[in-house]
């Protein structure tokens, strides 16, 4: 077999789609479409513009590594400039006239004669490609949660990636529901700058402290003049023992590196909350960063401020003109904010995936979500995903992930590429195996030590990548090949 000439449809053009799309028109592949669900890039940037929104993992490394950006305009960028980046990286590298925005896929569908994947948009569009490369993000259904009341009431209220940018919050008494990295965030933002806000909290967070110096006009020539300095930021050994560390603790639940980081939330915690009875309030009953670990230079000292009420009683109903708790007590309010998080194990769905022999990927993810080494499927041939389930996810630059994917994945194209094989998917005995020592490892992780979290399946196992970033690494760089199953139609 010669080589051949390969047809991609990419789903998605976030973050992850965005760097496919790249990479391939670097390769000189020109036969390629990105199917895009919203009206421009930038997936969860795209979608999330509530106030105090930024990546709390350090901008340069929240960056591709061929795009620096020496302009961040702080070690933490907010949201819009991320948003600019990607809108930029899009047209920069020319990978904008191959998307079709506002296309959601809505079934790809394997023809075995052909062994090519059929897709059908919900726009009624039919392609055909060679490759699929779902990078369709992690984070990105709403959670609604099921409050009693939430319909009968009569103010205006909308989920945290649904901001309504047309009510002027000033003059209003707003309640935030949920204190995850968003919640925190959100609160934050909006302390101070409201007349009333309320923050419930279901389950109080262990707040990592951390500071965002702004980098100076002098900083930025510096990091123009001298890429090395960027790439210190990224992966000197600072950041390095950072990452290391922070692996380390959530790997190993009884690891002196996890003792260390609860010292550092407990020490912040009485040294920031002077009140006793709100610093009790604010103390969780868990293991840090067994929830996702929420990052903050300011939230402590922001709920301190008059005007802001931290409430842990327990939500018992919304009615018409506020909150009702438990305990009896009432909370007024014009607008209530629902920071509740997503629906954290749909991935690629509701697309439907019908892959060979008929396989229903529905029907594969009936327990759970997962993928071998969080990359592909067992007869899902040429399907590929970026971030996918069991991946690391977290506290970590998801950019850095899914470059390493895609260099991993790149090997497994090129194998069609030059007519080694017509189609490759992974051995079920490679998922199970995969899957047996995943979980294994995912009982001694933190995430796994007594607390809920949207990292864990509905077995209550953790759904994310249970071993250290080296090993990541070690097992991206190439494929095992004995692991997988090619086909040649
Ligand atoms: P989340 O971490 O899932 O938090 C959802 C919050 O809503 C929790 O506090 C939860 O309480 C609460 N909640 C859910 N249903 C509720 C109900 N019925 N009543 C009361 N409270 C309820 O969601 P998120 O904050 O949007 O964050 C999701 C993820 O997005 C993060 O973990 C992170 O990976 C990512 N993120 C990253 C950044 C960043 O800076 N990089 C910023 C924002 C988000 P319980 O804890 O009791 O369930």
């Amino acid at each position: 077999m010669g080589s051949r000439k390969l047809r991609y449809a990419v789903i998605g053009a976030g973050m992850s789609g965005l760097l496919a799309g790249i990479k391939l028109l670097e390769r000189g592949e020109r036969e390629l479409v990105l199917f895009e669900k919203g009206h421009t890039v930038g997936g969860t940037w795209r979608e999330n513009t509530y106030p105090g929104l930024a990546c709390d993992t350090p901008a340069h490394s929240y960056t591709y590594s061929f795009a620096p950006n020496p302009d961040w305009s702080a070690y933490y960028a907010p949201g819009p400039e991320i948003q600019a980046y990607f809108e930029e990286m899009a047209d920069r590298y020319g990978v904008r006239p191959y998307i079709r925005f506002q296309t959601p896929v809505k079934a790809c569908t394997w023809n075995p004669r052909k062994m090519r994947w059929q897709i059908d948009t919900e726009t009624g569009e039919r392609e055909e490609a060679d490759v699929v490369i779902a990078a369709t993000g992690v984070l990105h259904h709403p959670h609604i949660p099921d409050i009693p009341g939430l319909a009968d009431f009569r103010g205006r209220w909308w989920h945290s990636a649904r901001w309504d940018h047309s009510v002027d919050l000033g003059d209003k008494r707003v309640g935030v529901i949920g204190s995850g990295s968003t919640g925190i965030q959100i609160v934050s933002a909006l302390a101070g700058r409201v007349r009333h806000l309320v923050h419930f909290q279901r389950t109080p967070q262990w707040i990592m402290p951390c500071t965002n110096p702004p980098y100076t006009e002098e900083d930025k020539r510096l990091f123009r003049q001298d890429p090395s300095r960027i790439e210190y930021v990224r992966n000197g050994p600072e950041a390095r023992a950072r990452r290391e560390r922070f692996l380390a603790a959530i790997a190993d639940a009884s690891s002196p590196q996890l003792a260390e980081l609860q010292q550092i939330v407990e020490r912040h915690l009485e040294e920031s909350v002077r009140d006793p009875i709100l610093r009790e309030k604010l103390r969780p009953n868990y293991t840090v960063a067994c929830k996702r670990l929420v990052f903050s230079w300011d939230y402590y000292e922001k709920i301190q401020q008059p005007g802001v009420t931290i409430e842990v009683a327990g939500i018992e109903r919304v009615e018409g003109r506020g909150v009702r708790m438990r305990d009896g007590s009432f909370h007024p309010l014009d607008v209530l904010v629902l920071a509740t998080g997503f629906h954290a194990d749909a991935f690629v769905r509701p697309m439907r995936v019908i892959g060979r022999d008929a396989t229903d990927l529905e029907e594969l993810w009936a327990e759970h979500p997962t993928a071998y080494y969080a990359v592909t499927i067992p007869r899902m041939p040429n399907f590929f995903l970026l971030n996918g389930p069991t991946g690391p996810v977290g506290n970590f630059s998801l950019i850095e992930i899914a470059e390493r994917q895609w260099n991993y994945l790149d090997q497994l194209m090129e194998l069609l590429r030059s007519g080694k094989a017509r189609a490759v998917e992974p051995t079920e005995t490679a998922l199970a195996d995969y899957e047996a020592r995943r979980t294994e490892a995912a009982r001694r992780t933190v995430f796994a030590t007594g607390c809920k979290s949207w990292y864990l399946d509905r077995n209550g196992v953790p759904q994310v990548w249970p071993w250290s970033y080296e090993h990541f690494l070690e097992v991206m760089a190439r494929p095992r090949l004995a692991d997988y199953r090619l086909l040649d139609g």
